[in-house]
């Protein structure tokens, strides 16, 4: 039996049919559970016993668990704990537009980028759609706010998830359930080669971001190993294709590590690497770990950094910084209460 909250619309459909039950009732059932955010199958009020029973026997309706809650001035992080027992994490980031969630995909990420949190401890697991479904559900249900863009960049690679995630994303986007707009869901890679090229024919308008975090394939591969089977050339090709076929702009991910990849040289060599290209680059201030292997860049190196960037005419933005003091880089709260 698989979980209500996996169960894409159309798949919903097919199944009541198969159980004997009215196609229609697949509309009633995504309100309760998306709008009025009901998993109790007993008080979905417009449904007969017969239906309820039926139900009952057919799909498994339970939570996954609020283990932990950190809360700062605009950041609220949730440790979840699955049914079997591990332990994943979400951030909810309140901006002056709504609120946004970072939600994980994987239970640890074997990409294992050498500035990751998350990274440190090996996959264990995919997640399956319902659990990155009630991620977003728990959050409203607990804030009573609406979340109104996603980003899939918490602990793990999307696309070494891809078939779940895709489900969570259509699940999400349908207008029936959550509705999140599909502009307002974004995918973060590290740049899985192949995944990208069937991201490209799935014809939804998704954003995509890329991890890039170095300008040349010798740092890239110190930073992410991950480089060393798909290197930058191809990525660049890559990104470049799915420009054409979708006429959509990607943002590139850029961590600033000090003296590691925010010199002028790694500036000046990623506007070339990216000129002409319809991208932005969002320069991220690192959170530093408890592993101190890298440095936060200064204010100082990262407006420098900006500047470059600006003059040789890349659309270039610095992210606010989230959290900082809540453990909120990705995989921090799992990995501090892993270690305990
Ligand atoms: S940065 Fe992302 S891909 Fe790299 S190790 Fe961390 S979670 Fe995995």
């Amino acid at each position: 039996m698989k979980n209500i909250y996996g169960y894409k619309y159309n798949d919903l459909e097919n199944k009541l049919i198969q159980i004997n039950e009215k196609k229609y009732r697949a509309k009633q059932i995504y309100e309760w559970l998306y709008v009025h955010k009901e998993l109790d199958f007993n008080k979905m009020t417009n449904l007969s016993k017969t239906t309820i029973n039926n139900l009952t026997n057919n799909f498994i309706n339970d939570y996954i668990k609020i283990k932990k809650v950190q809360i700062s001035e605009d950041t609220i992080k949730y440790l979840f704990e699955l049914k079997c027992g591990n332990l994943i994490e979400a951030v909810l980031l309140q901006h002056d537009y709504g609120n946004s969630i970072c939600v994980s995909s994987q239970v640890g990420c074997n990409i294992g980028c050498s500035f990751c949190a998350s990274g440190k401890l090996k996959k264990i697991r995919n997640l399956e759609s319902y659990e990155m479904v009630q991620q977003i559900l728990l959050v409203e249900k607990e804030t009573k706010r609406r979340i109104s863009s996603v980003v899939i960049m918490g602990i793990g690679e999307p696309f070494d998830n891809y078939d779940n995630v895709m489900d969570f994303i259509r699940i999400i986007n349908h207008p029936k359930g959550l509705a999140i707009g599909a502009r307002h869901i974004t995918v973060s890679t590290c740049g899985i080669i192949p995944k990208i090229k069937e991201f490209i024919l799935e014809n939804i308008q998704v954003n995509l971001a890329l991890s890039l975090h170095a300008p040349n394939n010798e740092l890239r591969s110190k930073l992410m190993k991950i480089n060393e089977v798909y290197n930058i050339e191809e990525l660049i090709s890559t990104i470049n294709e799915y420009i054409k076929e979708t006429n959509r702009r990607v943002t590139i991910e850029y961590v600033m590590l000090e003296h590691v990849n925010d010199n002028k040289k790694e500036a000046l060599e990623l506007a070339k690497l990216l000129r002409g290209m319809n991208v932005y680059v969002n320069l991220i201030p690192y959170n530093e770990t408890k592993v101190k292997v890298y440095k936060k860049s200064s204010m100082i190196r990262i407006r420098k950094f900006y500047n470059y960037l600006k003059k040789a005419g890349i659309n270039v933005t610095i992210r606010k910084e989230f959290g900082s003091e809540i453990d909120a880089a990705c995989g921090q709260l799992r990995a501090s209460e892993v270690e305990k």
